[in-house]
């Protein structure tokens, strides 16, 4: 079998290759924590948490409702958000009043735009521009609050960076940068990018995406995210910003450090002197005594590599350890990552979750995933080791080299020690 199959040229996850224009007939059919996804384990609920915020008490409320209503376990996405799993049939209201008690479903309408990914560590640990985190709750009150905003779908992404770099790359439709000067924002939107002062940074990002929800409609091609947009119709960043009476200026785009994902570790003392450390949940999934592990702390962030910051919390390491939360760096599940795979998923080819935990250490993440869609794989391209399942799940696709299934611990320690 093996023999027969085709060397694989390595194509971007990022971008498929499309010949024709896009043309999109229906809405995303992203999961919420209102709109469950029927999967092969039950339904599945995914929640969204700008920014990866949630306090004690809510990861105590999403532990218990993943107990009782779910498979035991809280999922962590590539942007930060959460996911339940293995929920029963018809628990959907019951799931719903749960996360309105415990504020995490401050709008209905607008609960699956809530999509903010932002620079875990901003204003812990005395890098970046700014605590970028208090944008982040601005947007989301502006988003929440702005009706058409609803029209977004639930994959258009908000990306805000304290200026470290370590999410500017994650592919934000519209994409918020601390400056250096500590009194403004760049803001990336549609190839361009302008200068807004710091205090309108959070309304100048609604207006960036009013102005995509009017360029699709004049498209008319239903596009879900700026890329998709066709030629010839993309939006005017500076004039939208004008409408919206925010003084933007269109500047050179600088060259952003990029910061590394956070590893797991004790953050660096910031100003503040907050104590705060990073862990990461073992292929993305915390269960419930793990989630209770982390508390109590004054702050959660769940991080776009499926990890926790911690923001004074009452646990140290070794005690996260202990509850095989993945709290070093050089161990072998850091920065390993799978997509559900089987039995959740009736579209993979195998069992990638259990063929990820025999996954060897190394420098770069490595994502498997049990068919081409590759879901929650890492960003941006070329940063990760690509594992696909391939033939019935005895080969598998190394950056796009068929390898035998028995050969894929050596293989994925090469690659993931291979400079690129
Ligand atoms: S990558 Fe494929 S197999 Fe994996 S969860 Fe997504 S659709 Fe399912």
């Amino acid at each position: 079998m093996l023999a027969a199959m085709p060397a694989t040229r390595r194509t971007s996850p990022e971008r498929p290759e499309r010949d024709e224009p896009l043309v999109r007939d229906r809405g995303d059919a992203c999961p919420g924590a209102l709109r469950l996804h029927r999967a092969d384990d039950g339904f599945l609920a995914r929640l969204r948490l700008p920014g990866g915020r949630l306090t004690s008490h809510q990861v105590e409320v999403l532990a218990t409702a993943a107990e009782e209503l779910g498979d035991g376990g809280i999922g962590i996405t590539s942007r930060g958000n959460a996911e339940l799993r293995g929920l029963g049939d018809g628990c959907g209201a019951e799931l719903a009043a749960v996360l309105e008690r415990a504020g995490l479903l401050p709008s209905a309408t607008h609960e699956r735009v809530r999509n903010i990914v932002a620079s875990p560590a901003a204003g812990l640990d005395g890098l970046g521009h700014g605590d970028v985190q208090l944008w982040v709750r601005a947007l989301d009150t502006l988003l929440c609050a702005t009706p058409r905003a609803a029209s977004l779908s639930g994959r258009f992404l908000f990306v805000v960076d304290d200026g470290r770099g370590d999410v500017a790359g994650l592919g934000g439709d519209v994409t918020l940068l601390a400056a250096e000067d500590g009194d403004s924002a760049l803001l990336r939107f549609a190839g361009h990018t302008l200068r807004v002062p710091a205090a309108d940074a959070p309304h100048a990002a609604v207006a960036a995406a009013l102005a995509f929800l009017d360029a699709a409609a004049a498209a008319g091609n239903g596009a879900w995210r700026v890329p998709e947009l066709p030629a010839g119709h993309a939006p005017d960043p500076a004039a939208a910003l004008a409408a919206a009476g925010i003084a933007a200026e269109p500047v050179q785009d600088p060259q952003t450090p990029q910061a590394a994902p956070l590893a797991p570790a004790p953050l660096a003392p910031g100003p503040l002197g907050a104590r705060a450390l990073s862990v990461l949940a073992p292929l993305g999934r915390l269960t419930a005594a793990q989630a209770r592990a982390l508390l109590p702390a004054a702050e959660v962030r769940l991080t776009p590599w499926r990890g926790v910051v911690l923001v004074e919390p009452a646990a140290g390491l070794a005690t996260l350890a202990a509850h095989g939360l993945v709290t070093a760096p050089d161990t072998p599940a850091a920065g390993v990552t799978a997509c559900t795979g089987r039995p959740g998923c009736a579209k993979s080819l195998a069992d990638v979750r259990a063929e990820a935990l025999r996954a060897p250490a190394g420098p770069l993440p490595v994502h498997f995933s049990g068919c081409e869609r590759r879901c929650g794989h890492p960003r941006p391209a070329g940063t990760w080791v690509d594992v696909l399942a391939a033939d019935g799940g005895e080969t598998y696709l190394v950056d796009g080299v068929p390898t035998p299934r028995t050969s894929l611990p050596a293989a994925i320690a090469t690659a993931r020690t291979t400079t690129r």
